[in-house]
Formats: structure tokens, C-alpha cells, sequence
């Protein structure tokens, strides 16, 4: 038994872990006006990265200009040399994520610090931080001109403390939330290679009547994320923010009253996404534990999310209902859950195949005839063959399809849009490079919006 653990491979799994600060007054103040500066900074390499038409700067250069800043400005010292080094590599990222055609990203912009930005400061090497483990429920770090902070301890970080897991935290990043600071740790660890997962394969559908529906009938369902209580006060905090918007004239100053009301809105919304975060960890982990494969279905999220309001040539048409859908869409945010099942499925030796959408709400799972009017709702489905006439709920027959067009596309392999692949295959979609390379190097030569 010895020698096979010895002789297994090892692989290298990183992943995040986010925490609640607890700062000092001053501690949060000293990190809001190290966040104000990241924005700073951000603004200065986008000023100096679009100035330049014609040619790109080097990151050498940006990383100069960015040390020549904080000479010259005396308020960017706040922020510490590496975390501005971590802006520029963010920055730089986020072009690439916008040439990236698989990417939803939009073109980099300068951060705006009117109204409520995104503040957010990183620690990109861990060396200095001597993280350590209090108590049960507490840890301590330093953290860069801000001194010593004490976290929520929920999680055993590899390498700290007694009963961790061995690797280690290789850097953290600092947010800011709408009920105060978090700390997300990254970490890494070297795991034996999972073994092939020898659970059932099931087909899953996102629902908006059903938030998750399996093939096997099985429907995940959840509370509403806030309390009918809480869902009263945000709507009627929201409706006060547009009174009071709609009071207020052009150019001039949100209100302290108005921004007290924002705030309030901030953290009724931070909690709503806190449960579904936690039912969605939850969930995900079950069905990994259970099934070797999920099968989902490839859609174009950011796509169909996108595509509601369209362009001023081409005005999309009922932008109110489909913004109404995106809302459930996001509420639910299925790109999310697909991304914990993918990664909590490969630690577990399963995966996380994709099917190509198209007629998996209109097929019949039981037949595989599409008949004329067999979708007879939003959630019932009947199929009009006569010889099936299969009744139930039109969530678990499209999980239903899914899983037979997976079966049965398992021996050759589809690759490319909504490719189709046999058990343990990739289903990571390669972006046409040469395209793209060509469309990076036209943009960064002042040509602005080539985004196909
Ligand atoms: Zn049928």
C-alpha cells in the first residue's frame, strides 16, 4: 500500500480562500487609501498605455513610468511597490482578456472613484506576511503598511498552524465588500493524482422555475436568497435611491443621504450573493461526490446576457423582459455553479462535459423526436408522439437530452464550439489564436474597437 502512495504522482492544485478582516478604524482607513491609489495607478498606465497610438509600451517601460509616479506623487506611496507592480499585471491581463474572443470582457477603461468603486489591493508574494493560527475562529497577518490583522479562521490553510495540510499560501489578495474588508488567500498544494471517478453520469439543466433540474428527476432547489422581510427593504430602498436620484440635478454631488441609501443597498445584495455562494458550494459538492460526469449545456452566457439591449442601428426588442431573464439568469449565475462542479469534479477524478444547447428544451429524452408544441410551458413538457407521449417537467427532460447526447457522441470526439468529448476530456475551447493575434497587434497600433 506504501509503495503505491509513494509511487503516485503528485499534481499541483491551487485554489482561493476568502475571509472576514477585522480591522481598526485607522487599519481600514490606512487600506481605503491604499485601494484609492491601485485605482490611481490604474488610471496613470491606462492614460500612458492609450496615449501612445501607434506603439504599445513594454511592461519594462509601464513599470518604469508606474516607480517614476510614485516618486513624483507623494499620495501613491500609500500603496506598497509590489501592489502597484500586481496593477500593472492586472492591467495588462485585462487586455488580454479583451482580445481573447472566448472572453466576456469588456475593453479596459479608466476606474472611476464616484460612486462606488471596486476597491481591491494585492499582496502578490506571501513572504512577509507570517500568517498564523490563533484560535479556533481567529488568524493574524501582516499586511503592508497596514501592520498586523486578525481574519476569520474557517478553513486550514496549507502550511500554517498544526493540523494544515501541507503546501502553502503564495499570495493574498485584499477586497473590499459592502459590509467591510475580506482577505482571499491563494493557495497552493501538491495532491495525489484523483483516481477516475466510478459514480454515474447525470445530465443537468439550469431552470428558471427549477434552479437546477438532473436527469435523474431530481430537482435542487433553494430558498430565496433574502427573507420576504428583506426583499420588502430592498425594494423600498431602491425606489427611494431613484427619488432621490430623479431629485438631484445634473453634475451635482450624490447626496449624503443618497449614498447612506446606496450602502444599505450594497449590503442587502452582498448577502443575497453570500447564500447563493453557499448553497451553490454546498450543492456542487454533493453532486461531485456522487457523479463521475455532469453533463451540462454549453451556452453563451455573457452572449445571451449581452444581447438584450442591443445597438443604437439595431435596438434590441423586449429589452425589459430579457433584462427581467438576465436578472434570474445572474441571480442563479450558472456560469458559477458550472465553475465549482468543474473544478470540484476534477479533484474528485470526474468531469464536467459540455453539450451543445440547441433543441434540448424541444427534443423529447425518452423518444428523440422534436414534435410541434410538446414545450406546452415554461416548466411542462409533452410529448406529441404518439407512441412515447412521455409527461413531465421540461427542466429534467433537457437534462435528459443532455445526458443522451453525451452517451452518444462518447466515442468520437467533437472538438470546437460545444465539442463534445469522451469522459475525461478537456472541454477547454481553444481561441483562434492567429485572429486574435493580429486583431491585439491592430488594436494596440491605435486602431480602438476591432472587437469582433
Ligand atoms: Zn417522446
Amino acid at each position: 500500500m506504501v509503495s503505491a502512495v509513494n509511487g503516485q504522482e503528485k499534481v499541483k492544485r491551487q485554489r482561493a480562500h476568502k475571509a472576514r478582516m477585522e480591522l481598526t478604524d485607522a487599519q481600514a482607513v490606512a487600506l481605503d487609501e491604499q485601494a484609492s491609489a491601485a485605482i490611481t495607478v490604474w488610471n496613470c498606465l491606462h492614460a500612458y498605455w492609450t496615449h501612445f497610438a501607434g506603439k504599445k509600451p513594454t511592461l519594462t517601460q509601464a513599470d518604469a513610468a508606474i516607480r517614476q509616479a510614485r516618486k513624483d506623487a507623494d499620495f501613491l506611496t500609500v500603496l506598497p511597490a509590489q501592489a502597484a507592480q500586481a496593477v500593472l499585471k492586472t492591467y495588462a491581463q485585462a487586455w488580454e482578456n479583451f482580445f481573447n474572443p472566448n472572453h466576456p470582457a469588456k475593453r479596459p477603461t479608466f476606474k472611476t472613484k464616484k460612486g462606488r468603486p471596486h476597491l481591491a489591493v494585492d499582496v502578490p508574494q506571501a513572504r512577509n506576511l507570517r500568517i498564523v493560527h490563533l484560535s479556533a475562529k481567529w488568524g493574524a497577518l501582516t499586511v503592508p503598511l497596514v501592520g498586523r490583522v486578525r481574519f476569520r479562521w474557517t478553513k486550514n490553510l496549507p502550511g500554517i498552524g498544526k493540523n494544515s495540510p501541507a503546501g502553502r499560501v503564495t499570495g493574498v489578495r485584499l477586497v473590499k465588500e459592502a459590509n467591510g474588508w475580506y482577505i482571499v488567500f491563494r493557495t497552493e498544494q501538491h495532491v495525489p493524482q484523483s483516481t477516475p471517478h466510478r459514480g454515474p453520469k447525470v445530465g443537468m439543466d439550469r431552470g428558471i422555475t427549477v434552479p437546477l433540474a438532473l436527469s435523474t428527476g431530481e430537482k435542487l432547489r433553494h430558498k430565496p436568497w433574502l427573507t420576504s422581510g428583506e426583499r420588502e427593504r430592498l425594494l423600498r430602498l431602491e425606489r427611494t435611491a431613484a427619488r432621490r436620484r430623479a431629485a438631484r440635478t445634473r453634475g451635482e454631488p450624490v447626496s449624503n443621504r443618497l449614498a447612506r441609501t446606496y450602502d444599505q443597498i450594497a449590503k442587502l445584495r452582498a448577502k443575497a450573493k453570500r447564500q447563493a455562494y453557499d448553497w451553490q458550494h454546498q450543492t456542487t459538492a454533493t453532486l461531485t461526490r456522487q457523479y463521475s460526469a455532469i453533463v451540462v449545456e454549453d451556452l453563451h452566457i455573457a452572449n445571451m446576457m449581452r444581447s438584450a439591449s442591443g445597438t443604437v442601428q439595431a435596438p434590441g426588442t423586449n429589452v425589459a423582459q430579457k433584462r427581467g431573464l438576465n436578472r434570474a439568469i445572474s441571480g442563479e449565475s450558472w456560469g458559477r455553479t458550472v465553475a465549482f462542479l468543474t473544478y470540484k469534479s476534477a479533484d474528485r477524478g470526474g468531469c464536467v462535459p459540455k453539450v451543445p444547447a440547441q433543441g434540448t428544451s424541444t427534443e423529447c429524452h425518452r423518444c428523440h423526436t422534436t414534435t410541434a408544441g410538446s414545450r406546452e410551458s415554461q416548466s411542462r413538457f409533452v410529448c406529441k408522439n404518439v407512441r412515447c407521449g412521455w409527461i413531465g417537467n421540461a427542466d429534467i427532460n433537457a437534462a435528459g437530452n443532455q445526458l443522451h447526447r453525451y452517451n452518444s457522441a462518447a466515442g468520437p470526439a467533437v472538438t470546437g464550439r460545444g465539442d463534445l468529448q469522451p469522459l475525461g476530456g478537456s472541454v477547454k475551447r481553444q481561441p483562434p489564436r492567429a485572429r486574435s493575434r493580429a486583431l491585439q497587434e491592430a488594436a494596440l497600433s491605435g486602431a480602438g474597437n476591432l472587437r469582433p
